[in-house]
């Protein structure tokens, strides 16, 4: 479906190489994707080398910049289609990757695809901002991460929750990461993280992409996550 040896090209010119069995399951996945996407509304893009860069080039990036221990916790909230948690599963399967979205249709197809590809994640279906309250969540994770969610300071609530201080919250982002980032500073330090790091990156074709590392400094104060009607009318 995918080719594959582009695949492995691009990612190594991230410094991430890809064996056979991660190619292979990039491949089935690819083809996974088109195939469920006919049949529900998964993804714009399915145009093979487009799912190669806009897809899993993207997400790989995540592991250019940063570098989990081994083994550790990563939940990735809205994760659609799979992007970046099933994309990080797939290159480094030691990672514990919780896949968290408010729509229970596209977990389904993720479930069906991570069974295919013979790897397993901790699906939850759930809204972050009634999941960060939530014990079994709250404060849990080495790492949070996001791609094409919210904007950085509605996303900052949502995710910064979920982190153990001493943990990260790492932002996938667009050519605008500088002018949201701004835009979320005073949310950045009201829920306990730190600016520490943010790369930016030109992706083949498609234009900047920026990685942004927040670090949990002090534990995220109760009053959040609100609601979504209340972070829009009342933005930090
Ligand atoms: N992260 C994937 C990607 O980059 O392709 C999917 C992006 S898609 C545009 C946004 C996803 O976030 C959708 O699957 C949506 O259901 C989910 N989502 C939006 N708000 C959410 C919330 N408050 N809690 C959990 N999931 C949410």
């Amino acid at each position: 479906m995918i080719n594959k040896n582009l695949l492995k090209t691009e990612s190594e010119k991230l410094g991430i190489s890809l064996d056979d069995v991660a190619l292979e399951r990039f491949d089935k996945y690819a083809e996974l994707l088109v195939y469920w996407n006919e049949r529900i509304n998964l993804t714009a893009i399915t145009d093979p080398d487009e799912i190669i860069f806009k897809h899993f080039v993207d997400s790989i990036a995540f592991l250019k910049y940063c570098t989990p221990e081994e083994g550790a916790s990563i939940i990735d909230v809205g994760t659609g289609a799979g992007f970046p948690g099933v994309v990080l599963k797939i290159v480094r399967p030691d990672l514990s990757i919780t896949l968290m979205d408010s729509t229970k249709k596209k977990l389904g197809v993720i479930e069906e695809i991570l069974n295919e590809i013979g790897l397993s994640a901790n699906i939850v279906h759930a809204r972050a901002e009634e999941a960060g309250h939530d014990d079994n969540f709250r404060e849990m994770y080495d790492f949070a991460t996001a791609r094409a969610v919210s904007n950085l300071r509605d996303l900052s609530e949502y995710c910064l929750p979920f982190v153990k201080v001493g943990g990260k919250f790492v932002s996938l982002k667009g050519a605008d990461a500088k002018n949201e980032l701004a835009e979320a500073a005073v949310a950045i330090k009201t829920l306990g993280g730190k600016t520490t790091k943010t790369d930016i990156f030109e992706l083949k074709n498609c234009g900047e992409r920026a990685i942004i590392q927040i670090d949990k400094v002090s534990a995220t104060p109760t009053k959040y996550p609100r609601p979504k009607g209340k972070m829009q009318k009342q933005p930090l």
